[in-house]
Formats: structure tokens, sequence, C-alpha cells
């Protein structure tokens, strides 16, 4: 089962090679073309873990928030 940044939501893995629009960025593309992420996330007040799709590592820098991401 794979997740969006939207943890309640998921995609079945016969879906991966169908077009979809990214629910964060809204561009249009395969979900197999993007990007996979092992992801924490707060849900039902619990964090738990799981892979989690982003249509490209762009929208995933876009998702991710600032103050989690190392400085070079
Ligand atoms: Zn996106």
């Amino acid at each position: 089962m794979l997740h969006t940044t939207k943890p309640a939501d998921y995609i079945p893995a016969e879906k991966l090679t169908e077009p979809s629009n990214c629910p964060d960025c809204g561009a249009h593309g395969v979900l197999s073309v993007g990007v996979i992420h092992l992801g924490h996330y707060r849900y039902n007040g619990q964090v738990r873990q799981g892979l989690i799709w982003t249509c490209s590592d762009r929208c995933f820098l876009s998702w991710e928030a600032a103050h989690f991401m190392g400085k070079c």
C-alpha cells in the first residue's frame, strides 16, 4: 500500500501504472514515475510510518517542512 502525502489516502498497487494528478501540486503524471519516500506522519493522534508518493523530488521539497531539512 502506497500513501500520498495525505495519509488517509492510499494508492493500491494495481493503480501505479495509471495517470494521476499529484495531490500536493496538481501535476499530471504516471504514478510509477514519481518518487517514493519512507515518511513519518501523525494520523489519528498516532505517529505512523509508511511509503509516501510524491510526483517528483521537487514536489517532496515543497512538502517537507523547511525546519526538518539540513542546512548546507
Ligand atoms: Zn506534486
